[in-house]
């Protein structure tokens, strides 16, 4: 091992390839290539082979990094392949998304003075040199078994749950209220960061291990969760997060305000091919605007260099805490400064201006004052220091809540949480239903697209527990 591995002392960290920020500006293409096989092989090899790999306690998955790094170092990529998606149903996806630099990468023991192994783009590059090379082969059950299971929401914890489930040989149906599989993948998160293709041949992927769609198909509206409940003997709600929080102030209901998640599903039906009329009318379109962007999160990050992309005469982002406290990655920060948004940190919006159309922000600079019972640092504003940013266009990107689900669905016996996601057995994931589970943000609140993906397939495990139970149940009666 030695000679091919901990090369992380000679040998410094490279990132693949970043496009510079003019070009990418331009389209909305991913900005980091792929690596090269050598880069790769180089890369993995700067490991230490930790006897107690910090890299795999900090990944929400625990995937075995440190022996997928060695297989990459030695060339031997089918295996590092199969052993790489033995935990993770999509690794390709949580390579080029996750926040590496607060889970698996921010915690390599190397990270100190060498800087750390670049784990996420060889897991990304691991899976997509699988799906060049034919290896990566349709959901394959030993045997077929007779239950059902109806799945409510194709974001990747429904996803993930669907191809568990199938695996195990499971009839699977997944239900969403999109034209699309892929939830927030498809149409939340933008494809300079996740190529629209790489979840689409997932989707195809899923459809020829059999996992069977129905799309356009939206629970507790056109369809009630009852039928579900009646179709299937057990149902899993994956429904995410989506209830947009709302700013106050005068002004705030003024036209040209518009909610985060509007604009960016616009822009990825636009990128999609789709008829998009809101962009089209400059409803939903930054091109040559002044935007304002309110919020810190991911979402926020991704409205401030699409609106770029669209073409913004300039993009300022407020948001009230400063750098070191934003929820949103750092890294995105950084590639979106490069790609000339303007950070208004310590700024928060107090009024916004305008008659018949929003005209400017009038935002108020804010100091941090001592933790609150959260150990948070609490925000206050600083008397005098109101200013005013120009706007014709502002983004709301302040998160989200949960729905309403026990009147959504009509289910009042549903029992919700204090925060209003869905309460559910921390083991079985059953909800106060039975029969009834849940899984992903709807349980966990807006959270990350790995911890999706690892309750999606805990829950599934949970599914194939109970249904296994059951049978054992009737065979000794
Ligand atoms: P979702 O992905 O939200 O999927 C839920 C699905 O359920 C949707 O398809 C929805 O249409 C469907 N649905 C809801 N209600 C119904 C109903 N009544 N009937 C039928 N279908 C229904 N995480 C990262 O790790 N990295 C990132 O870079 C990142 N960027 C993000 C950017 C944005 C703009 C947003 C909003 C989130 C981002 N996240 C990111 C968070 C991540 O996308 C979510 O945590 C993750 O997608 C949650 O997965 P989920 O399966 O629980 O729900
Ligand atoms: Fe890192 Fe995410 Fe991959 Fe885990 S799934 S190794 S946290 S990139
Ligand atoms: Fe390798 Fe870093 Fe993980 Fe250690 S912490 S096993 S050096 S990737």
């Amino acid at each position: 091992m030695a000679e091919r591995m901990l090369k992380f002392i000679n040998l410094p960290q490279q990132t693949p390839k970043k496009r510079a920020a003019e070009d990418r500006r331009q389209d909305f293409n991913e900005i980091y290539d792929s690596f090269e096989p050598a880069a790769a092989a180089d890369q993995a090899s700067r490991c230490s082979q930790c006897g107690i790999p910090f890299c795999s306690v900090n990944c929400p998955l625990s995937n075995n990094i440190p022996d997928w790094l060695k297989l990459t170092a030695e060339g031997r990529l089918e295996e590092a392949y199969e052993l790489s998606s033995a935990t993770n149903t999509f690794p390709e996806i949580c390579g080029r998304i996750c926040p590496q630099d607060r889970l698996c990468e921010g915690n390599c023991v190397i990270e100190k003075g060498f800087e750390s192994v670049t784990i996420g783009a060889v897991e990304r590059y691991i899976t997509d040199t699988a799906f060049a090379n034919n290896w990566v082969k349709p959901v394959a059950p030993v045997s077929e078994r007779s239950e059902s299971v109806g799945i409510v929401g194709s974001g990747p914890a429904g996803l993930a749950a669907a191809e568990r489930l199938r695996s195990l040989g499971y009839q699977v149906t997944v239900y969403d209220r999109h034209d699309r599989v892929g939830g927030l993948l498809i149409y939340g998160i933008p494809s300079f960061k996740l190529e629209k293709e790489i979840v689409l041949r997932r989707w195809k992927w899923l459809e020829e291990g059999g996992v069977k769609f129905v799309l356009k198909a939206d629970i507790g509206g056109t369809v009630p969760f009852s039928e579900l409940r009646e179709m299937h003997d057990a149902v899993l709600i994956a429904t995410g997060v989506y209830k947009a929080r709302e700013i106050g102030g005068p002004g705030a209901g003024l036209p040209g305000i518009v909610k985060a998640l509007d604009f960016l599903i616009t822009s990825n039906r636009k990128s999609l091919g789709d008829a998009v009329p809101d962009y089209h009318s400059g409803l939903l379109n930054a091109a040559g605007k002044d935007v304002v962007v309110i919020g810190g999160g991911d979402t926020a990050m991704d409205c401030v260099r699409t609106a770029i992309r669209q073409d913004a005469k300039s993009v300022t982002c407020l948001y009230r805490r400063d750098r070191q406290n934003m929820p949103g990655s750092l890294r995105e920060v950084k590639n979106a400064e490069e790609e000339g948004v303007n950070f208004a940190w310590l700024c928060a919006p107090e009024s916004f201006l305008g008659d018949d159309t929003v005209t400017g922000v009038r935002a108020v600079r804010m100091h941090l004052g001592l933790p609150d019972a959260s150990g948070r640092q609490s925000v206050e504003a600083i008397d005098g220091s109101a200013f005013t940013v120009k706007a014709d266009l502002v983004i709301k990107a302040l998160g989200y809540d949960p729905e309403e689900l026990p009147t959504a669905f009509n289910e009042p016996e549903l029992t919700l949480t204090g925060w209003g996601t869905l309460k559910v057995n921390p083991h079985s994931f059953e909800t106060s239903l039975p029969g009834v589970f849940a899984a992903g943000d709807i349980v966990r609140g807006a959270s990350l697209v790995v911890w999706a993906i690892r309750d999606g397939r805990d829950a599934a495990a949970a599914i194939h527990r109970q249904f296994q139970a059951a049978r054992q149940a009737q065979a000794a009666e």
